[in-house]
């Protein structure tokens, strides 16, 4: 069965970049994810389609109305309830959420679906967070001018770890934030590029060796790059190869 993915937003266009392009568009063809997008204006109660409307206490900008949002998600609840999904996760993009990290993506990719609310212009009205959202999940600490981009980054992330989605699946064991390590350094032909070349031990054909030096680079790199990363990997624990080192 697919991993079951709706989304509300006002520009479903957007959307073709994850459905048709590289590992999420191969994943979407091979039926692993399948998207399901409602567009607000459907739901809207007027000729013109409207969904926003003037502030209340003024101020700038136009906010999402509650009506035509809140009958979207109820009807992509609906639908993912007739497949069989009791209870389906409504997540809203906004700079105020939880950062999304690999934690979140793993935990996310290993429910059946997710419901994914975009917001647009100053956002949307506070009662649907209220009524409707489970989970605020936030991409960063910047504002972006919608939540479309962030929805795709959380399926993309989501739909890596779902098996079946890489071709080789030792490739999601090993990359960054799985361990709680960035990964380790790649090289490929050709064997010398200008002044340097690739480290000896990966052309030894020693498998043992080439996993040392492999974790020891992806150590290293941590602690230049991520040392936080360590910090929470010594309180978690570390592996029995890692104390060898
Ligand atoms: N007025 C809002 C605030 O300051 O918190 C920002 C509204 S933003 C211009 C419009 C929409 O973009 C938001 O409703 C949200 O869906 C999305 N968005 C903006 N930044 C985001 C972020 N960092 N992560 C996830 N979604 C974001």
């Amino acid at each position: 069965m697919p991993y079951e993915c709706d989304v509300v937003t006002l520009f479903p266009e957007m959307f073709d970049a994850i459905t048709q392009y590289g590992v999420t568009g191969r994943a979407s063809r091979n039926s692993i994810f399948r998207l399901k997008i409602w567009n607000p204006r459907d739901f809207s109660d007027n000729s013109h389609r409207t969904v926003d409307d003037s502030p209340y206490g003024g101020g700038p900008g136009m906010v999402m109305m509650a009506g035509p949002l809140e009958e979207a998600i109820i009807s992509a609840r609906k639908r993912q309830q007739m497949l069989g999904i009791e209870k389906t996760e409504v997540i809203y993009l906004t700079p105020q959420g939880r950062r999304l990290d690999h934690c979140e993506a793993k935990r996310l990719s290993l429910s059946p679906g997710i419901i994914l609310l975009c917001g647009r212009y100053e956002g949307i009205d506070e009662r649907v967070i209220h009524r409707q959202v489970d989970t605020e999940v936030s991409i960063g600490d910047y504002v972006l001018s919608g939540g479309e981009l962030a929805a795709m980054v959380v399926i993309d992330s989501v739909v890596r770890l779902i098996p079946g989605t890489l071709g080789d699946p030792e490739s999601a064991t090993q990359e960054s934030f799985v361990n709680g390590l960035l990964d380790y350094p790649h090289y490929t032909r050709p064997e010398q590029y200008c002044e340097s070349s690739v480290p000896d031990v990966l052309l030894s054909g020693n498998h043992a060796l080439i996993q040392r030096w492999r974790l020891q680079q992806a150590l290293g790199k941590t602690w230049l790059k991520r040392p936080d990363l360590l910090k929470l990997k010594e309180k978690n624990g570390i592996t029995e190869e890692e104390k060898t080192l």
